[in-house]
């Protein structure tokens, strides 16, 4: 193995660190402390409530993966990754990074278990299958939305650039989250009239207009879109079949469902975050990642017909399908 193959692979083998570098660095508020400008550990342990000399070997972990950089005087800035940290910038990925460091960890150690004995690694660590894991606690389940919608708002203008959403007149976001898409395609369709649809204690208090329910049981009938934003992925091929034979007892003729989803490249390393985010299905859910060629499969089997892929600048795919 030549020394840069070598250095790669310990690099890869010490993932787990920058996890948790980043991680650290949101729940203690580093970033957020850091926004006015450059300090040193000292000045930040005692608002942060950490001890100076941990504080400082993180924060120079932090230079090394370049979320901050070191000022020369023993002080530390963001750079314009670590802004990304920061709570309520545009971009923020502060809960993103949250949900790998604190939700998902643990279960990834369960991977090797999921290969060996097709067991679902974060059911095993938390006793609960995972959304039902999440709606046991508030907290829990606001950080995973709030990880969705930073990635949704990655998204979604990528979504309504790629696909004219000006026609429609009534939206369903199935299984909609914050409903960040959503928003998105009302204000390509001013006057719309839209609805969040989602479990009941994901759409209380939301400012959308909102239905909560079940989509393995009923969504609202009758609009012209129905919007399935990263949803079919978090389920295997049955449910999946469900959630769309559901959308599709809910369409009119006429009416388009859209399905937002990255689709899996006939090479992996074409696209490296749609074969991650398989990863990370095997190990949360009972879900994956899909060619277009099996979501084309999918929807036939509901009696839906996909009338076109549609890619975006974002990574993801609209694939736009009609009652057949
Ligand atoms: N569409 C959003 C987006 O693109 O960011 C959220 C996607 S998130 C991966 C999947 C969503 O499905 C969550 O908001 C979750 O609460 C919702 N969900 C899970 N089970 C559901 C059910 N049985 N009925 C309705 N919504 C459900």
């Amino acid at each position: 193995m030549s020394g840069s193959a070598a250095d790669r692979l310990a690099r890869q083998a010490d993932g787990y660190l920058v996890t948790q570098l980043l991680h650290t660095a949101v729940v203690l508020g580093v970033p957020d402390a850091l926004a006015g400008g450059p300090r040193d550990a000292v000045d930040l342990a005692g608002e942060l409530g950490a001890r100076p000399g941990p504080l400082h070997r993180v924060l120079r972990g932090l230079a090394a993966e370049e979320v901050l950089a070191e000022t020369g005087d023993g002080r530390f800035a963001l750079t314009d990754t670590g802004r990304l940290l920061c709570a309520g910038v545009p971009g923020s990925l502060r809960d993103w990074v949250a949900t790998r460091g604190g939700l998902y960890f643990g279960a990834a150690a369960g991977l090797p278990a999921a290969v060996r004995d097709g067991s679902t690694p974060y059911e095993t660590v938390h006793g609960l299958p995972f959304f039902a894991h999440l709606s046991a606690d508030p907290a829990r389940l606001a950080t995973f939305q709030a990880a969705m919608a930073d990635r949704s708002a990655r998204e979604a203008g990528a979504v309504v650039a790629a696909y004219d959403a000006g026609g429609f007149s009534s939206v369903v976001d199935v299984g909609g989250g914050r409903g960040t898409l959503l928003r998105a395609v009302r204000e390509r369709a001013p006057g719309a009239d839209v609805v969040l649809f989602d479990l009941p204690e994901v759409v209380a208090g939301s400012d959308l207009p909102a239905a909560g329910g079940d989509f393995f049981t009923a969504v609202p009938a009758g609009a012209d879109a129905y919007l399935l934003s990263r949803v079919l992925h978090d389920w295997d091929d049955g449910d999946a079949l469900r959630v769309l034979r559901t959308c599709r007892a809910a369409m009119r003729p006429d009416s388009v469902l859209l399905v937002v989803e990255a689709v899996l490249p006939e090479r992996a390393a074409d696209d490296a975050a749609a074969v991650r985010m398989d990863l990370h299905m095997l190990l949360l859910l009972h879900g994956c990642e899909r060619t277009a060629t099996e979501y084309a499969a999918l929807c036939a089997a509901a009696g839906l017909r996909l009338t076109r892929d549609v890619p975006t600048d974002a990574g993801v795919h609209v694939l736009e399908a009609r009652p057949a």
